[in-house]
């Protein structure tokens, strides 16, 4: 049961000769349904609950957080913030004044039409358990699963220079998955590769999404792929689909624009990037058909919001524009320290964490090309769907990314089924070598709650959202 603080009282329990306070109020409940091999395996809910207190002490941000949300709970946490903050202040990278907490007031909630309870507990088992018997179309299919978490979200935030934000998200995390074996082959399909899909929507999701269609495709895709002959090795072209393309913003853009990580700070733990301060506006990052937003405003992506977690108002901003870097991933903090401009991406992972510079959605916008467009263009190449692997170096450069589900490209025309399509570049190169980029209808909307960095480590939800693309000439190998 989720307790009613009144933040504005606790504000006034602050008492340390601080420029400026800020307290951030968390409150997050999950609610995990997952059905296994026809078996309930998590049916629960838990929540946590607390505040951070961030004082301002001698251009010093000093932060403190307690689940102690009284007067006096919050008093003592801001006397260790202070005492934090002023230890800091002596080796400081940077001397801060209030402008890095801009004022801003307004709120935010989730869009839906059906809020968590229109589905019961035992409706929902009812959906996950009829979708694991669509998954589980034959003796081969050896492990099957289908799960959907709630996550219900508020974070409030009040400051001494008339901060005062509430933001309420509904959000759904959903995964299906069929593993086929035969003998030494095992082949698994899901419903948006390993991360899932996420959406910040309510439950007339399970409306949207033809869910037992789905099942019954990933099931048969599963036991397809049994059968299916190994990729092809060579240079030659490839289409991705969305919910591989999510990965690939991911790694090899979103993680590599993070300006706190070019500045350095993330170099111990999360690495370093191939990007430099000097590389915004004039780096040709990718092909004049690139163009790659920040966009905290699309309807159902899973982070959307309307502030981040330092108060400043999210807006949508090209990062990458006709394939030039034109703006990196800076909260405030970012912004001052490196004079460039950056975008409201300054985010905590919950109350007892620091905001640090994340990703938020990040998409490639749509192109004009229809699907049969992009596949018309390649004579000999791949079709991939859905991640299964990745890796990529600290520096965002070099990467290799699997797939679980291809298809040949042959003569313009998709043919047979492959398994194990893997490919491999290095990041701007990559993206330069981008020659179709799908329209609307090739659109997908992804998202990843599995976000990790900082030290102390902080996971954090993303969004990524993506048409269809086609890139020339990349290194392709099969193999698991
Ligand atoms: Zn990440």
């Amino acid at each position: 049961m989720k307790i009613n603080v009144d933040l504005k009282d606790l504000l006034s329990a602050v008492d340390v000769p601080a420029q400026w306070v800020g307290i951030r109020e968390v409150y997050e409940a999950h609610t995990p349904r997952m059905i296994r091999d026809g078996v309930p395996v998590a049916n629960s809910r838990t929540s946590t609950h607390g505040v951070m207190v961030e004082v301002l002490v001698d251009g010093q941000f000093g932060y403190y957080g307690t689940p102690d949300m009284t007067a006096v709970g919050v008093s003592s946490a801001a006397q260790r913030a202070y005492q934090q903050a002023k230890i800091a202040s002596r080796n400081s990278i940077y001397s801060f004044d209030e402008s890095a907490r801009p004022k801003y007031c307004g709120n935010y909630k989730s869009p839906f039409s059906k809020d968590r309870n229109s589905l019961s507990a035992g409706n929902l088992n009812e959906i996950l358990l009829q979708a694991y018997n669509n998954l589980k179309i034959s003796d081969k299919i050896v492990s099957a699963s289908s799960l959907c978490q709630i996550i219900e979200s508020s974070f409030k935030f009040v400051s001494s220079n008339g901060s005062d934000i509430m933001q309420d998200f509904l959000m759904l995390e959903f995964d299906l998955s069929a593993t086929a074996v035969d003998g030494t082959n095992q082949q698994t399909r899901t419903f948006g590769g390993m991360r899932g899909t996420c959406r910040q929507m309510g439950l007339e999701f399970f409306d949207k999404y033809e869910i037992m269609a789905n099942a019954n495709r990933i099931g048969e895709q599963a036991l397809e792929l049994l059968h299916a002959e190994d990729c092809p090795t060579g240079e030659m072209d490839i289409v991705i689909a969305p919910d591989q393309m999510m990965l690939q913003i991911h790694e090899s853009i979103g993680h590599a624009l993070e300006v706190d990580r070019i500045l350095g700070d993330e170099r111990n733990y999360a690495g370093w990037s191939f990007v430099k301060l000097e590389d915004f506006g004039s780096l040709q990052y990718g092909s004049e058909l690139m163009n790659i937003t920040f966009d905290p405003t699309l309807e159902s992506e899973f982070a959307s919001y309307a502030y981040d977690d330092g108060g400043l108002k999210a807006t949508k901003e090209y990062l990458i524009k006709e394939g030039l870097l034109v703006r990196g991933l800076g909260g405030k903090e970012s912004q001052i320290r490196s004079g460039l401009e950056g975008v409201a991406n300054f985010r905590s992972s919950g109350w007892n964490r620091a905001p640090i510079d994340r990703m938020a959605n990040i998409n490639l916008e749509p192109g004009d090309s229809s699907f049969n467009e992009l596949i018309e263009q390649v004579q000999n190449g791949v079709y991939m769907e859905s991640n299964k692997s990745w890796s990529i170096d600290d520096y965002r450069n070099k990467f290799q990314f699997g797939c679980e589900y291809g298809k040949l490209i042959e003569n313009g025309k998709l043919t047979k089924t492959v398994k194990n399509p893997n490919y491999r570049g290095i990041s701007t190169p990559f993206w330069n070598s981008l020659k179709g980029v799908g329209n609307f209808d090739t659109y997908g909307i992804y998202g990843t709650p599995n976000c990790g960095k900082g030290e102390p480590n902080q996971v954090i939800r993303v969004g990524h959202a993506s048409p269809a693309c086609l890139f020339n000439n990349v290194q392709v190998f099969g193999g698991v």
